[in-house]
Parts: C-alpha cells; sequence; structure tokens
C-alpha cells in the first residue's frame, strides 16, 4: 500500500492552488532586475500600506513574545463601528479570509455534503470545502460571467449545505445582484457565502442583509483595499448563532497581535482609503480604454482582459519579459485559455503595462 492511500480520495484530487507569480521568481527566470518588476497579479494595493498600519506593527513589535487576545475584540469592536453592525454579528479571521473559509467549511461541512459554485470564480472555495469532505458542484455563468440563477437553483439538492457568490467576481470583476442574493436567501435552506473581497472599490455591499437572513455569511479581507495582505487578515459578518457556532472551532489566537493592532490603524485611516479607490478607479478606466483586447467591465482593483484569438499564457510570456506579472487565468476552473486578469496598478505601471500589451 502506498502511503499517499492514508490521504482520503477527494483530497488527492484537489487542484493544487495557483498563487499569482513573485517578482522574485519573476526576476530569476526571466534574468531581470526585481526593482524593474511591476506585480500586477495578485490584486495588491500598488500604494502600499497604510502609513498608521505600518506604524502600530512598528509600536507593538516588542510585545509579540505575548498571546494577542483569543477573539480579536479590539478588531472586532472597530470593525463594528467601520461597518455599523453590532459586535455579535462579526468575526476576525486569520489568516487572511482564506482562514474564515476554512473554519467555516470546517464548521458546516458533513459528509457526502455538497457547495456550490458558479465558474469561473475565485479558486479556494474548492480547496476549503473539498479539504473538510464536500463535493464541489460547479456551475457555469453567463456569456458575461453573471452569475446564472435559474441553474443554481436547479443544482441545489437535498445535500447543499453552501452556495458561494464573489461580488465583485475574481476573476471577471462584475458584481451580483442584491435582488438575487436575497431570491437565493430566501429559496435555500444552506448558507450563501458572498465574497465581499473587493466590495469597497465598488458600489455596494450586501453586509447589512445579515440582520435580516439567518442563512447569509459574508467574507471581507484587509489584503486588498488596505494593502495588508501580508499580515493574513479578515473577517467575516454573519448571523449572531452563527457567530457563536464558529468561534467554537476556530484557532485560538488565530489573528496575530501586529495583524490586529495593524488592522485597527488602517480601518481609521480614511485618507488611505479613499486614495486607494481614487486611483483604482481612474485607473480601471484607463486600461478598459486603452488596452488594445477586449476588457470586461469591472467594479473591482482589476481588468480582465481576453485576449483570443492569441491565448493568454503567450501574451503573459510577452508581459513577464518586459518585468510586467499579470494573472494568466488557465489555473481558474471554466476560464478558458484567453483571458488574463490585470490589476490595476498606479498611472505609471498602467502606462507600462498598456505598452506592453500594445508590443504584446
Ligand atoms: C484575495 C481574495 C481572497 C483572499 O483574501 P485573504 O484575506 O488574503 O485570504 C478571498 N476572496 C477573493 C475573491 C480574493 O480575491
Amino acid at each position: 500500500m502506498s502511503r499517499l492511500e492514508l490521504i482520503d480520495e477527494n483530497i488527492r484530487t484537489i487542484p493544487e492552488y495557483v498563487p499569482g507569480r513573485s517578482i522574485e521568481d519573476t526576476a530569476k527566470k526571466y534574468d531581470l532586475d526585481p526593482a524593474s518588476i511591476i506585480k500586477l497579479g495578485s490584486n495588491e494595493n500598488p500604494l502600499g500600506p497604510s502609513p498608521k498600519a505600518v506604524e502600530a506593527i512598528l509600536e507593538n513589535a516588542g510585545k509579540v513574545h505575548l498571546y494577542p487576545s483569543a477573539d480579536a475584540g479590539e478588531l472586532v469592536e472597530s470593525l463594528s463601528r467601520y461597518l455599523s453592525l453590532p459586535v455579535s454579528n462579526i468575526c476576525a479571521a486569520g489568516p487572511g479570509m482564506d482562514g474564515l473559509l476554512d473554519n467555516l467549511m470546517r464548521l458546516i461541512i458533513q459528509e457526502g455534503d455538497e457547495v456550490i459554485l458558479p465558474i469561473p470564480t475565485f479558486s479556494y472555495y474548492e480547496i476549503a470545502a473539498r479539504a473538510n469532505g464536500a463535493s464541489v458542484i460547479c456551475v457555469e455563468r453567463k456569456e458575461d460571467f453573471s452569475v446564472d440563477i435559474d441553474a443554481i437553483r436547479k443544482a441545489v439538492s437535498s445535500r447543499t449545505k453552501v452556495i458561494f457568490l464573489c461580488s465583485p467576481n475574481n476573476p471577471s470583476g462584475n458584481m451580483v445582484a442584491e435582488s438575487d442574493v436575497r431570491m437565493l436567501l430566501e429559496s435555500f435552506r444552506g448558507l450563501v457565502f458572498v465574497d465581499e473581497a473587493y466590495v469597497e472599490f465598488a458600489e455596494h455591499s450586501v453586509t447589512n442583509l445579515v440582520m435580516e437572513y439567518d442563512n447569509l455569511v459574508v467574507g471581507r479581507t484587509f489584503s486588498k483595499i488596505f494593502g495588508l495582505a501580508g499580515l493574513r487578515l479578515g473577517y467575516g459578518v454573519m448571523p449572531a448563532w452563527l457567530k457563536k457556532e464558529y468561534m467554537k472551532t476556530a484557532t485560538p489566537f488565530n489573528v496575530s497581535l501586529p495583524a490586529l493592532k495593524a488592522g485597527v490603524a488602517a480601518i481609521t485611516d480614511k485618507q488611505h482609503i479613499e486614495k486607494s479607490i481614487a486611483m483604482v478607479r481612474e485607473g480601471r478606466k484607463y486600461l478598459q480604454e486603452q488596452i488594445p483586447f477586449k476588457v470586461y467591465d469591472s467594479t473591482a482593483n482589476f481588468v480582465l482582459v481576453d485576449v483570443s484569438p492569441r491565448s493568454a499564457s503567450e501574451v503573459c510570456e510577452s508581459l513577464l519579459k518586459k518585468g510586467i506579472i499579470v494573472r494568466d487565468c488557465r489555473s481558474f476552473r471554466g476560464a478558458g485559455n484567453s483571458l488574463i486578469r490585470v490589476t490595476v496598478g498606479t498611472q505609471e505601471q498602467n502606462t507600462r503595462v498598456v505598452e506592453a500589451f500594445r508590443s504584446a
């Protein structure tokens, strides 16, 4: 018997998570100066972290010999003010929103359960669900990447525990209509998970619906607008009954002290938030108008480019040689071979990206 059989079949067949390329690997592979590379493949904030968050990390560096608060209470209270929602509906989570997803799946999935994914979408839902024993049912999005609500409703079975909706969707950048979220919440006995990793760049959030429906969970992160991806901090907004259960199985102290303090500081740094939003709104318009391929409308801090009849791998390779990292979307289930996701950068970076696409 191979030792591999110690691992369940459903886990052995999980596709590996494919992260965006790093600056170090790209510099090595293409023999480039790391300082010349621009990284627009992971939807990070090109303005960096909030200076207030950096200050908070430094101030607390000498205290990391102590365990942080077990429930990140100080951060949850800040989030409560930021969202105008009660503390009893908010859970801080590490590592990142990915940690929230993992604990939620651990809590709710039982052997034989199913989850529904409208594809293409963020790939960690599948990993977290399957790692905890669920089967995934993939439902294709429509041609414009809008969610096919009728197809989702048809895919629901007596074993369906969670429907994942990413809004704005990674990698397509479009939102789910609130009316569609409500329809699913009302017609489905399981949980609807709405991933709002990019919602600050959009116009509309559904977090308030948590006070109205007892089966909605909204996932949020500090990795995107707040520029704290390296700290691995996220949070969830959920009904109070679920927070109680969630806290029972969450790893104790999963939000580190630097992450907790930086999160509190970042939320209050209005200047950094507004600057980041303004840069993204202007930059995505520019990219959409100037990239010489089909670019989808986006409400997030990235745009999706369809380079067909060229292939995504060929165009990405051409950009990489020029020191520009973008995301080849072939690793997204159901995304085909011609889609590239480009994070909105600074104006200077965006200009370089457009030039690189023009000569790709
Ligand atoms: C980046 C991203 C996340 C992960 O957030 P972390 O807090 O960094 O784990 C979750 N969902 C989507 C759609 C993302 O793009």
